[in-house]
C-alpha cells in the first residue's frame, strides 16, 4: 500500500484535530458519526470542521461511509499512517521517509531517516481486513467490535512485536534495535544485510547452521519460540561480527511462550524449518539439531517479562482469538457504500486505502517526505 506522506505538508492543525477526533471516534464506532467527530474535536463552528473533514476526506485519511442508520466517516489505513508518522515525528525518532523495501501480505517497510540522518525501519502492520459484510454476518463482530477491527488487530501486532524486540535486545540477543512504536508501527535500527533465502552457497555452512540453531535454543531457555523462523525471517549480515554473529532475527508478532500448549510443534517446526533450507538450498544435512524435550529447558522468562512490561497474557489471548478469526472470516469485497467527500471526484472515490495494496511496492523513488512538524 501507498504511503502518503504528501499530506503531512498542508494539513493544518484543525484538520489534524479532527482526525484525531475520528480515530478517538473509532474506539467505539465502526463508522463514527459526523456529529459525534464536530463533538469530540471541539472546534468551533460547524462550517469549520467541514472544511477540515473536506481536506482529510480528499487526502484519504478519512473516508465517508453511509450505512443504514447514518452518515459518519471512518479513519482510513492512510489516516492512520498519518497519526502514527506525526507521532514519531514530534518525539524525533522520525524525520523523512524513503523507499519502501519490503512487502508482506500483513506488513509494509519502509527505510526513514531521523534529523541526524541515520536510517532507520519503519514497519507498518496491517492486519484483519475485515470485509463489512462478515461483520454484518456476524453478530459476535458487532458485539465484540474491538476484536474485529483492522486498527486494533495491527495495533496489538506491533505492540507485540515492539514488545518482543526490546526485550530480547536488551538480553543480547541479535534482533533490531527497537526504537520507537506508536500504533500500527514500529521503527527499528536498519540491519545491513539480506534475507537468508538469497543465500545460495555459504563457506561454512556448518557454522551458520549452529548458531542459527544456538539462537532456537537459546531463545526457547528464556521461554520464547519464534514460530517464523525461517529463511525470510533471518538476515545475514552484510559484514559478519564474528561466526556466531552472521545473522539477525527479525518479525516476532506471532512469537509465543515456551508455556503453550502447542509449544513443541512450533519448536520443532522452526528447526525443521532450518533443517530444510540447509539441505535444499546449501546442501548441507547434519544429524545434530535441537529436540524440545532434550534442550528445550527453561532458564529464564522473557515471555513473563514482557508479559510485565504491558504486553499482558490477557492481550496475548485476545490477539491469537482476533488473529486467528480474521484469518477465518478471510477477506471478500465490501458491500457497503463509500463516498467521496469532494463530489464529482470520481478519481479519488476509488482510492480505497484496503483494496489497493497489490503492485504499489518498489518504486517508492518519489516519497522522500517531511512530515510536518
Ligand atoms: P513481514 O511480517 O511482512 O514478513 P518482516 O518484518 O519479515 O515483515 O519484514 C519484511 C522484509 O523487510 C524482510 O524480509 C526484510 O527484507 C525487510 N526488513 C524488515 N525489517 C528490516 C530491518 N530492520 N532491516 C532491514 N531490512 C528489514
Ligand atoms: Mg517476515
Amino acid at each position: 500500500m501507498k504511503l502518503n506522506t504528501a499530506a503531512m505538508r498542508y494539513l493544518s492543525n484543525d484538520d489534524f484535530r479532527v482526525l484525531t477526533a475520528t480515530e478517538m471516534g473509532s474506539k467505539n464506532h465502526e463508522i463514527v458519526p459526523t456529529t459525534l467527530i464536530v463533538q469530540i474535536a471541539g472546534l468551533r463552528g460547524g462550517a469549520g470542521v467541514g472544511n477540515c473533514i473536506s481536506e482529510l476526506a480528499k487526502a484519504n485519511l478519512i473516508a465517508r461511509v453511509k450505512n443504514a442508520k447514518y452518515d459518519g466517516y471512518r479513519l482510513t489505513y492512510g489516516g492512520y499512517d498519518y497519526l502514527a508518522i506525526k507521532a514519531f515525528s514530534n518525539r524525533r525518532t522520525v524525520y523523512s521517509v524513503g523507499n519502501q523495501i519490503g512487502v508482506g501480505k500483513e506488513s509494509d517497510i519502509f527505510v526513514v531517516a531521523n534529523e541526524k540522518g541515520r536510517k532507520c525501519v519503519l514497519k507498518i502492520h496491517r492486519l484483519g481486513r475485515i470485509s463489512f459484510r462478515s461483520v454484518k454476518n456476524n453478530r459476535d463482530y458487532l458485539r465484540n467490535r474491538q476484536s474485529a477491527s483492522w486498527m486494533y488487530l495491527s495495533r496489538l501486532a506491533a505492540q507485540k512485536e515492539f514488545a518482543f524486540m526490546k526485550a530480547l535486545y536488551e538480553n543480547g540477543f541479535p534482533v533490531p534495535e527497537p526504537i520507537d512504536n506508536s500504533r500500527h508501527c514500529i521503527i527499528m535500527s536498519l540491519i545491513p544485510g539480506f534475507p537468508m533465502r538469497q543465500l545460495s552457497s555459504h563457506e561454512d555452512p556448518s557454522a551458520l547452521y549452529s548458531s542459527l540453531m544456538s539462537f532456537i535454543v537459546r531463545l526457547a531457555n528464556h521461554g520464547l519460540i519464534h514460530c517464523d523462523f525461517n529463511e525470510f525471517n533471518i538476515m545475514i549480515l552484510d559484514e559478519p561480527k564474528s561466526e556466531d554473529e552472521q545473522f539477525v532475527v527479525i518479525d516476532f508478532p506471532q512469537c509465543v511462550s515456551l508455556d503453550h500448549v502447542d509449544a513443541e510443534r512450533y519448536f520443532k517446526r522452526d528447526v525443521d524449518c532450518i533443517r530444510r533450507f540447509f539441505e535444499k538450498k546449501l546442501g548441507y544435512v547434519s544429524e545434530d539439531y535441537p529436540i524440545f524435550q532434550r534442550d528445550a529447558k527453561r532458564v529464564a522468562s522473557l515471555d513473563i517479562d514482557v508479559q510485565a512490561s504491558g504486553f499482558s497474557k490477557k492481550l496475548v489471548k485476545e490477539f491469537e482469538k482476533a488473529i486467528s478469526e480474521s484469518r477465518e472470516k478471510g477477506e471478500d469485497a465490501t458491500d457497503h457504500e463509500e463516498i467521496g467527500e469532494h463530489h464529482g471526484d470520481k478519481e479519488d472515490e476509488e482510492e480505497d486505502d484496503e483494496e489497493d495494496n497489490e503492485g504499489e511496492n518498489e518504486d517508492g523513488a518519489d516519497r522522500e517526505d517531511e512530515p510536518q512538524e
